[in-house]
């Protein structure tokens, strides 16, 4: 029991509310600092440090645990073999990242330490309402993993547990952050904003583990060139090719990884396997698998302790087993899945684009169902963008710190990011399973017409 528990302990025996000590008692052990710091082992941090008790307590709840099971990159371990890494060991590389920039603060005098329990619980926790593959489950659910990690914190759950005994209004305070919403902004950019601490151990991490050579950026020069400034954090004139680097790396593992053809490809896949399983249960098919788990996601009507069962693995172990199913689109479907035989791709032309009505026919000819077998797939991204009068969006703009105490938008002084400011770049694929369309015999109209519109 440390010097503060043992105070209160007393003070509440003094008091005669014996049947509150349990309950006080775990509150102050969450204010506490560890007897001994912990530590995990990380590959791109070397180390993360705990020594709130109140931090090391979230990380052993049963949601922020399930992060284990869910894939930080969901389906791009199909291009980038080494991509296994799970959402749990981003959000731990999150909150060190605001851990040491917060130190760093507080070293210089520069913060204002009541926040800083807070801004540490918010980055832990900023991605906990992740589902497994989240982005295709969103497409064929509706499911926001932003509302289920608003929900976690403020629902019925262990998180929410830990983080009240703070006191009632603290699970708010973390939501808000996370939500963007919280009063004292400087934290919400800490979390996020174009330079944040979630980018900065993505873009680390992701390099890390799927290989590529881009990625890099001198992340510890970055935390020693930043200056809270009122609302904002901004970043000193001296270190602003730290900062170009890490817009050009952000750039480059959007459309190098993030965007890649092949990973979306696997995506499309999923996504309609998540679709087709949905229709079959909607329509009474008889599963040999039947999705337990997933029923009341089918059925629309998803609990949040429904949501937290599920990760990859039980996603993974239906796709398994649906291989067998009698559905054929169904099983050839999962088959893909399991064993990457993905779909191609080509350019989504303007020509594509006029003969889409006559492509779909002629699939749908072929017996190869369009709904499944045809999908047009949309990437985008701006490498840094700011807010300009009468434009739609927020961006706060990265702003540099001059020698005589000015701030100068980044894009005015760095000729490099100048020259990709507000540039959006685009990109569409259509994706079809060549070995399907080859497959059919060469008397086929419908081939001729599919092979002469895709080129193939
Ligand atoms: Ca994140």
């Amino acid at each position: 029991m440390g010097q503060r528990t043992l105070f209160f302990y007393k003070l509440l025996i003094f008091a005669g509310k014996e049947e509150n000590i349990r309950d006080v008692v775990i509150v102050t052990r969450l204010f506490e600092k560890l007897n001994e710091e912990k530590v995990f082992k990380d590959p791109v941090h070397r180390y993360i440090h705990v020594r709130d008790q109140l931090i090391w307590e979230l990380i052993g709840t049963s949601e922020f645990q399930r992060l284990r099971r869910i894939r930080q990159l969901g389906t791009t371990f199909f291009t980038f073999h080494g991509a296994e890494h799970s959402r749990f060991g981003h959000s731990l590389g999150v909150y060190e990242i605001a851990r040491q920039i917060i130190d760093i603060f507080k070293n210089r005098n520069d913060w204002d330490d009541s926040e800083t329990l807070l801004s540490l619980c918010a980055a832990l926790l900023h991605d906990v309402g992740h589902g497994p593959f989240s982005h295709s489950f969103e497409k064929v659910f509706g499911t926001d993993h932003e509302r289920y990690t608003q929900a976690i914190i403020l629902g019925d759950t262990q998180i929410h547990r830990l983080l009240e005994q703070v006191d009632p209004a603290f699970p708010e305070k973390v939501a808000d952050v996370i939500g963007k919403t919280y009063g004292n902004r400087l934290i919400v950019s800490l979390i996020s904003s174009q330079i944040d601490a979630d980018r900065m151990d993505y873009l680390l991490r992701d390099a890390y583990y799927t290989g590529v050579s881009y990625g890099h950026f001198d992340m510890e020069r970055i935390w020693r060139v930043m200056r809270p400034a009122g609302d904002q954090i901004v970043f000193k004139l001296s270190g602003m090719h730290a900062v170009e680097d890490y817009i050009m790396s952000r750039y480059q593992m959007y459309w190098q990884v993030y965007f890649h053809p092949v990973t979306r490809s696997a995506e499309v896949i999923l996504t309609k396997i998540l679709h087709r399983a949905k229709v079959l249960y909607n329509q009474g098919f008889a599963f040999k698998h039947v999705p337990e788990m997933l029923r009341t996601l089918f059925e629309g009507k998803i609990t949040l302790d429904d949501y937290l069962s599920l990760d990859e693995s039980v996603i993974m172990y239906y796709f398994q087993a649906w291989q067998s199913e009698h559905d054929p689109i169904l099983s050839d479907l999962c088959a893909r899945f399991m064993n990457r035989r993905l779909f191609k791709y080509v350019e989504f032309s303007k020509e594509l684009l006029n003969a889409n009505e006559e492509l779909t026919e002629a699939f749908r000819e072929a017996g190869i169902d369009p709904d499944y077998y045809l999908d047009v797939d949309f990437s985008s991204d701006s490498p840094y963008d700011f807010y300009r009068p009468g434009e739609e969006g927020v961006r706060q703009p990265i702003q540099l710190l001059m020698p005589d105490g000015s701030l100068h938008e980044l894009s005015s002084e760095s000729d490099v990011v100048g020259a990709i400011t507000g540039k959006r770049r685009t990109d569409h694929k259509l994706y079809y399973p060549k070995d399907k369309v080859l497959a059919l015999p060469d008397r086929s109209q419908a081939k001729k017409k599919i092979r002469e519109l895709l080129h193939i």
